[in-house]
């Protein structure tokens, strides 16, 4: 019975959220970028490569009672392009939102130069715009620095 093999992962939830379509491996990465450790509040399922219904493999984190804030979801739009953020209510999907790399990007990744006013103890969020997504390619709107995806291995 291959549905009862797969209960685990397709279990419905009452409400939260479900990222499905997590490139393969990618998972544990979400999680840290949500910030969900021993200590977080929610009941959180972890699914690592199963196989997808088009035979592909994929990650699925489903976090019960918990309702992703634009901040994360945006977050994880540069951990996990392609995947798919589910909002549930009362056993339905309310919202899908699919994850893409943004234009824009503010706050969470700090500029790499140094002497970035962004890096000064200055009341500024560190911003950027995308100059590619393929590779991805940030620029600071305050320093101009140009970012390449492989320099930024430990923020994203
Ligand atoms: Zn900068």
């Amino acid at each position: 019975m291959n549905n009862e093999k797969n209960k685990l992962i397709v279990t419905k939830i009452e409400d939260g959220t479900v990222i499905d379509r997590i490139p393969p491996g990618k998972a544990l990465r979400v999680l840290e970028v949500l910030g969900i450790d021993s200590n977080y509040p929610y009941t959180v399922a972890l699914a690592i490569r199963v196989r997808s219904k088009k035979r592909s493999l994929k990650d699925v984190v489903k976090i019960k009672g918990k309702i992703l804030s634009e901040k994360e979801v945006q977050k994880m739009s540069f951990i996990a392009p392609g995947a798919c953020v589910n909002i549930i209510k009362n056993f339905e999907v309310e919202e899908k939102i699919k994850l893409e790399i943004p234009n824009h990007v503010e706050e969470f990744i700090d500029c790499l130069n140094p002497n970035c006013v962004s890096n000064a103890n200055e009341p500024i969020d560190s911003s950027f715009d995308i100059v590619s997504k393929d590779p991805l390619i940030l620029q600071c709107i305050y320093c101009d620095r140009i970012m390449e995806e492989k320099y930024l291995s430990g923020q994203l």
